[in-house]
């Protein structure tokens, strides 16, 4: 009686099998030839069908290359961050990143060695930021939100990075690699759209005052 009355939801089970495998199954109750108290129980296997759906998920919120978070996730992260970040008046900041002349490095050598400085530094961000900090990959742009970060804190990472960059080994060897950072906080006043049209002006700036800087 209890499972019949529970949401087809919670009526998922997971169970090992003789191999200790886990595999999940989904609970079906069903009244027994209308008799009270009597029920048949059966149980589906969904393992399969789980791991597609979770799979399904991960695609619609990751970039395929660098296995970062895509525009369309950091969209809906950005705006729980916000709200979450004034409400409870934590400090939140925003790096956003430019490679510089990425265009001439596609034409030099290809997309493919293109597309692997993409990766590698992905690969760069996620050794020098934090577990909470949320890391986005949009083009060759980049975007960090840093949750309980001030300014400084920011300038730090955002620093840290473009030294990484700078001087990390990419394939092939002579490839030189920069970037260019905006760094802003959020203020009480900003809206969402204010917050990061910020950042991104402060990298437009880095962008025009000579690339491969950091600029708050
Ligand atoms: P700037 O220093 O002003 O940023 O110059 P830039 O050449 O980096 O900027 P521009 O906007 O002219 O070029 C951006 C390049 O990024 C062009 C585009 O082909 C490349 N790009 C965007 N996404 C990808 C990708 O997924 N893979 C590769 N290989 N290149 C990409
Ligand atoms: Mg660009
Ligand atoms: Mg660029």
């Amino acid at each position: 009686k209890y499972i019949k009355e529970l949401h087809e939801i919670d009526r998922i089970v997971k169970i090992k099998d003789s191999l200790d495998e886990e595999k999940i199954f989904a609970i079906n109750v069903d009244y027994y030839e209308n008799k009270e108290d009597y029920y048949v129980f059966s149980l589906t296997d969904i393992t399969k069908l789980k791991e597609k759906s979770n799979l399904f998920e991960y695609q619609a919120s990751h970039d395929k290359l660098t296995g970062l978070f895509n525009r369309n996730k950091f969209d809906e992260v950005y705006s729980k961050e916000l709200k979450r970040s004034k409400r409870y008046n934590n400090e939140l900041s925003i790096i956003i990143f430019d490679i510089d002349n990425f265009k001439m490095v596609n034409d030099n050598y290809g997309h493919q060695i293109g597309d692997n400085v993409l990766k590698e530094i992905a690969k760069i961000i996620l050794k020098n930021v934090r577990e909470q900090d949320v890391n986005v990959r949009w083009g060759e742009e980049f975007l960090i939100l840093l949750p309980q970060t001030n300014l400084a804190g920011a300038v730090t990472v955002a620093s840290k990075l473009r030294i990484a960059i700078k001087e990390h080994l990419f394939t092939p060897e002579i490839l030189k690699i920069t970037a260019s950072f905006g760094v802003s906080q959020l203020l009480s006043e900003d809206s969402e759209t204010t917050f990061i049209s910020r950042s991104d002006t402060l990298l437009y700036e880095a962008k025009k005052t000579g690339k491969d800087k950091v600029i708050s």
